[in-house]
Formats: C-alpha cells, sequence, structure tokens
C-alpha cells in the first residue's frame, strides 16, 4: 500500500472548544482523529515515512508573512498578557471597509490582534497550535516531495487540516494551507499546470482564493452547497467557476451516486494537470458530525478510483473528517481506490 507522512508534532494543537454562535461548544478538530487515521494506515500495511523539515520559503510563498509570524508569535504574546481566555480568540475584526481600504494599523492591544488575521472565532489558538500547524507543512511537503522524486502517490497525514485558510487570513479550524502549499512546491518541482480536487464535505475556499485567477493550478472542489446554510457560507458557488476553478456545490442528503458524478467531473478538469493534490476530507462520510452529506466507505474507494484514473503523480492531503469510528477506514479506503486505479 501508499507510503503515508506522518510527524508527532501535529498532535500538539489541543483546542479543547471553540466558540461558536457566542457559546464555547467542545472542539471536534482533535489530535485523536491523527492517531486514528495511523492505526489503520499500519493495519492495513501503508509505510510511515517520517516527515522532513523543510524552511519557510514554500510557506511564504503561499501566505503573507504577517500571518505567518502572527501565528508564530501569538500564543506567547496573549499568555503573556494574562487575559481571561485560555486561547487566543477574536472579538474584533478589521473588515476593510473599517478603513476604507486603508491597510490597518496593527493594534496596540494583544487582544485585538487577532482580529487582522482571523476571520471566524471558532479557530482557537493555544500552546502548541503553531508547531502542529507548522509540522503539517512538513508533512504535505514531505510527502510532495516523495511525488517530485518519483513516487506515484504519497499521503501526507496533516493536522490540523488547512483549506480554509487564504494568503493573510485564517478560520475552520485551519491554520496554514497544507493543501495550497504542497501545490506550490509541486508546481515549482514539476513546472506545471498542477491541480487540486477538494473532495471534503466544505468548500476549499482558501485554496480557491490563493489561486485564483491563474491557470497554473487548477482547482476544483466538491461540497455541500453554501447556499444550504454551510460553511464557509461567502463563497464556493457555481458562479465563481472559470477556465481554472469548477466548484460542484452539492444539496444536503447528497449520497454516493451523485457525489462521485461530481467527483468525476472534478478528475475531468483536472486532467490536463501534470501533478495532482486531492485534498481529502472524508467529513463527506454519512456518519460525519460536520456536513449534511451521506457518501459510505465504498463511495470514498470509488473517488479515489475515479482520481487515480488520471493517472498523474499525487499527493494526497488530510483535511476534515471528525468522526472517530470511521475516519481511519475512509482514509484508507479512499486510499486503495487510489492505488488500485
Ligand atoms: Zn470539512
Amino acid at each position: 500500500m501508499v507510503r503515508f507522512v506522518w510527524s508527532e508534532d501535529c498532535l500538539r494543537h489541543e483546542p479543547e472548544s471553540e466558540v461558536w454562535v457566542g457559546v464555547r461548544t467542545p472542539a471536534t478538530e482533535l489530535p485523536a482523529r491523527a492517531l486514528a487515521i495511523r492505526e489503520a494506515l499500519l493495519t492495513a500495511g501503508a509505510e510511515e515515512v517520517t516527515a522532513v523539515a523543510h524552511d519557510d520559503s514554500a510557506l511564504l510563498a503561499v501566505h503573507e508573512p504577517a500571518l505567518v509570524e502572527f501565528l508564530r508569535t501569538a500564543w506567547d504574546e496573549w499568555s503573556a498578557a494574562s487575559l481571561p481566555s485560555d486561547q487566543v480568540v477574536p472579538y474584533v475584526f478589521a473588515r476593510p471597509e473599517l478603513t476604507s481600504g486603508r491597510p490597518p494599523v496593527t493594534p496596540t492591544a494583544v487582544w485585538a490582534r487577532p482580529g487582522l488575521f482571523a476571520y471566524d472565532t471558532m479557530t482557537l489558538i493555544g500552546p502548541g497550535t503553531w508547531e502542529a500547524a507548522r509540522a503539517a507543512v512538513d508533512v504535505a511537503l514531505t510527502a510532495a516531495d516523495l511525488v517530485a522524486e518519483g513516487a506515484p502517490l504519497a499521503y501526507a497525514c496533516t493536522r490540523p487540516p488547512g483549506h480554509h485558510v487564504t494568503r493573510s487570513l485564517y478560520g475552520g479550524s485551519c491554520y496554514l494551507n497544507n493543501t495550497a502549499i504542497a501545490a506550490a512546491a509541486l508546481l515549482d518541482r514539476t513546472g506545471g499546470p498542477v491541480a487540486v480536487v477538494d473532495i471534503d464535505a466544505h468548500h476549499g475556499n482558501g485554496t480557491q482564493e490563493l489561486f485564483l485567477g491563474r491557470t497554473d493550478v487548477l482547482t476544483a472542489s466538491v461540497h455541500v452547497d453554501p447556499g444550504a446554510g454551510w460553511f464557509p457560507h461567502f463563497l464556493g458557488f457555481q458562479t465563481e467557476n472559470d477556465t481554472a476553478n469548477l466548484n460542484l456545490p452539492l444539496a444536503p442528503g447528497t449520497g454516493d451516486a451523485e457525489w462521485l458524478a461530481a467527483v468525476r467531473r472534478a478528475a475531468d478538469f483536472a486532467a490536463p494537470a501534470r501533478a495532482l493534490i486531492v485534498a481529502l476530507g472524508v467529513d463527506a462520510a454519512a456518519g460525519d458530525p460536520e456536513s449534511p452529506l451521506e457518501i459510505t466507505a465504498d463511495g470514498y474507494r470509488e473517488a479515489g478510483r475515479i482520481l487515480g484514473g488520471a493517472r498523474l503523480p499525487t499527493v494526497v492531503v488530510q483535511e476534515g473528517g471528525y468522526d472517530l469510528e470511521t475516519i481511519g477506514e475512509l482514509v484508507v479506503e479512499s486510499l486503495r481506490g487510489l492505488s488500485a486505479a
């Protein structure tokens, strides 16, 4: 079976809660997710590769230095300020209309600073968040290296996930866009074009916006319709489609047949590329608490087979998936499909 890249540091981010509609709710993006995936992969006979440290060049090809520096220092500054919250959480947001488009001033108050970079209140920063997010980048880049060096397929067990992060804003339980960073690295190594197919239950808004208007990175996303009330709410619609971006929003309750037809369209869209990045969220599964899609483990294996049918060198980057009982099996089935194609 496939080689998978792992880093213990991805376990260091431990958000016990998030702030949703003004109240603390239990977090679902937990270290146990990665451990469950790893156990299932090892049981299935996959070969573990330890992540190799990479410098910041690929990271800074995708993200604003100011976002990276904020994430690197946010917890230390917050904890030194003796604030009442044990996690970094924004309370005021630097919307561009607030300053008529002028760049906002960096606030003196530590507690106002998250509002420069966060776009929601549910993506909290605590001790270990930076270390885990940065480790996930190394995991994604190590998988990209394996593929650039000739492996047909490599899986990056990234956590926290990344596909909701834009060039300068974090949110959606994501801090650094591992998928986009892997895409940038493969673009660099292969000359491109490269394609990202995102099959997480939620629109890959960060990845879409990062590569907007470019023709060397094709982006496709199959996800629950944000118009039906689902994150990321403000985008993920077909009106955003162009020659390099394909959104395929699906109604709540969609099952395997219609979802796989959309995955097939996304795979066809990606076919002209020279390398493929699959943003593998398994939260579209029927048992997942975070989405209303109804995909089976067989459906995920078939999605893998469809995407593998493109016969492109492929890096699979882990995104969402929150049912601890099934997350490992869903990832293994997806990779089985990709390997068998
Ligand atoms: Zn998701």
